[in-house]
């Protein structure tokens, strides 16, 4: 098996680690830096981009750009991207396949093993719909795990005394808190809950309302009408409120935002720390009632907690370990990065499937004998009786989890079932979210003896759920797995592997291309410089010979689009690079030779 790698698919960012010499390290992307951005864009000429490239089209290329993907995993959400629908599975993919060759780069070697983490709240589509979406990027996804799980795993390592420990997690787009219990090297999710849609792009926005207002009351121009205008208004946003998490104020500064009949109009507008944590003050109590009901779950109360660990690049904003202390009543931890501990604890989860991924230092013992226990998110349950929702899993139970329950008919007669499997915490199955539906037919319904059906619910590590009912007179037998609605079918998948596939093949070529013509620039511009420095030392026929190799070489150059030249203009090229590079090297061997000749002459 070859090296397994932790990825932390994050709705704003993504980031991978790999177990190395027994120890975590971040894997840092072709462009050096540690953290990915999770966008995708499209350029003009359809080339795709990944990460910062595309966040820098944001504001530019905005229709193009896909961002914050995460959000709609396990939707119908589609993007239309030169008359082609892509699904958020696919999106999801083409950042991932990046992930992948960033690592295979850096690792010199190929990936195809991860672990890939989703947040605690994720319900069983959006998990199969990341499932799918690295199996798309050619991964081979040997396990999908909590974010809050995966951080408390990294954490576990410098930390083995028994403990609770609670995980407030503020990424980009989703907050995600978690109780754990860490205990002999064994982690278990005692609750979990959260908000899916709150993180640290609704701070921003609040921050793009604050600016639009006020250059509205100055300038009487409304820039939400103006998307590019938008674009670079956010970016800005953005860059002022991590400058918040170490300075108490700070500029904005963006000339030539608008242009109306007067002429440009400029914004330079000031924004204090205490008026950002004025403005956002509301977003960060929405991370309090799902911190108290994730502890009424666990049983327990703050005074019971040993730690706070804080996660997400939001957690850096000085407000959020002050809003921590007043819920809890104790300092958060800041031991952990907390935009990488996610992709470390991937890692060490991958590196523990790997086998060979041998931990180091004392407390690697405990982290070699780690046995991962993850819980469901969300009660599962069955449709009976007056539309009831009837739990069979409880949320915040245990997996991978078996449960049965023998179940009868309501009416007399009764030949079949309908089993709903639902998914949510409330009392009517209407309420509920349905995973799926099945029949069981053929039951020897009586007046009396009512068919007793055995209905058995299945949950495996990665929190996918298998459904059987089974009539317990006659063995007959009906299953489903889940596959909620809006999942991809395996033939969708196979297709999506394909073109992935495909476009990785000619992203290889582009590549090709592009070096073959980047040599050849180089080798025509070396020559040229060599003939002019040497003029009068070298012999005039060979000097010739190789101008008239260097002309046709030029002439094989594309200048327009140099990736897309057709094979045989590429066979021209290599052919032409050849001929000069002989050329030049002959005339080269004379002039070296006439060199050591005179030398000794002399
Ligand atoms: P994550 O998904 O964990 O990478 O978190 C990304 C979010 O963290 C984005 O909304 C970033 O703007 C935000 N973020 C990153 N660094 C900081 C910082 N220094 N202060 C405030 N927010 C930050």
């Amino acid at each position: 098996m070859g090296k397994v790698i932790g990825i932390d698919f994050g709705t704003t960012n993504s980031c991978v680690a790999v177990v190395e010499a027994g120890k975590p390290v971040v894997i840092p992307n072709a462009e050096g830096e540690r953290t990915t951005p999770s966008v995708l864009a499209f350029t003009k000429d359809g080339e795709r981009l990944v990460g910062s490239a595309a966040k820098r089209q944001l504001a530019t290329n905005t229709a193009r750009t896909i961002s914050s993907i995460k959000r709609h995993m396990g939707t119908n959400y589609q993007v239309r991207v030169d008359g082609k629908d892509l699904n958020p599975q696919t999106i999801s993919a083409m950042i991932l396949q990046k992930l992948r060759k960033d690592a295979e780069a850096y690792l010199g070697e190929s990936v195809t093993d991860a672990v890939i983490t989703v947040p605690a709240y994720f319900d069983d589509s959006q998990r199969k719909a990341t499932q799918d979406a690295g199996r798309i990027a050619g991964l081979n996804v040997l396990r999908i795990i909590n974010e809050p799980t995966a951080a408390a795993v990294a954490y576990g390592l410098e930390n083995e005394a028994a403990q609770k420990v609670l995980v407030y997690d503020l990424g980009g787009g989703t907050f995600d808190v978690s109780i754990i219990e860490i205990e002999d090297g064994t982690f278990t999710v005692l609750a979990t809950g959260g908000d899916t849609q709150l993180g640290g792009d609704d701070f921003d926005e609040r921050i793009v309302d604050y600016l639009v207002q006020e250059f509205l009351k100055s300038d009487r121009i409304d820039l939400r009408k103006d998307p590019a205008a938008m674009g670079r208004l956010k970016e800005e946003a953005e860059k002022a409120k991590k400058e918040l998490s170490a300075a108490i104020s700070t500029q904005i500064n963006l000339p030539f935002i608008a242009v109306d009949r007067e002429g440009p109009h400029h914004m330079d507008i000031s924004l204090t720390r205490a008026q950002f944590e004025m403005m956002t003050g509301d977003l960060l109590e929405r991370t309090s009632q799902p911190v108290q009901v994730a502890l009424t779950d666990a049983g327990i109360s703050p005074s019971q907690l040993n730690r706070v660990l804080l996660v997400g690049g939001s957690t850096r904003m000085p407000a959020v370990s002050r809003k921590v202390k007043e819920i809890l009543g104790m300092e958060p931890s800041h031991g952990l990065n907390p935009d990488e501990c996610v992709a470390m604890g991937a890692a060490i989860q991958g590196g523990l499937l790997q086998g060979g991924g041998k931990l180091e230092g004392a407390t690697g013992q405990a982290a070699q004998g780690l046995v991962l226990m993850d819980v469901t998110p969300l009660t599962l349950s069955i449709e009976t009786l007056g539309g009831v929702a009837t739990p069979l899993i409880q949320r915040n139970s245990m997996i991978p989890t078996r449960k049965s329950q023998i179940f009868t008919t309501a009416r007399a007669l009764q030949t079949s079932v309908e089993i709903n499997v639902l998914q949510g915490e409330r009392h009517f199955a209407r309420d509920n979210k349905s995973l799926g539906k099945f029949k069981l037919g053929g039951l020897r319904g009586g007046f009396v003896d009512k068919p007793q059906i055995e209905v058995t619910f299945d949950i495996d590590v990665n929190g996918v759920v298998k459904v059987s009912a089974k009539d317990m007179a006659t063995g007959r037998q009906q299953e489903i797995t889940i596959t909620g609605s809006t999942n991809l079918s395996e033939a969708d998948v196979q297709r999506a592997m394909a073109d992935a596939a495909a476009y990785e093949a000619e992203d290889a070529q582009r590549k090709q291309r592009m070096e073959l013509h980047n040599q050849a620039e180089m080798l025509s511009y070396a020559v040229e410089q060599g003939l002019t420095k040497h003029k009068k030392e070298l012999d005039k026929e060979e000097v010739n010979r190789v101008k008239a190799d260097l002309s046709n070489l030029r002439r094989c150059i594309r200048k327009d689009k140099p990736d897309r030249m057709s094979e045989a203009e590429m066979q021209n090229l290599a052919a032409a690079k050849t001929a000069l590079e002989q050329s030049a090297a002959h005339l080269m061997n004379l002039y070296m030779a006439d060199k050591q000749t005179s030398g000794a002459e002399q």
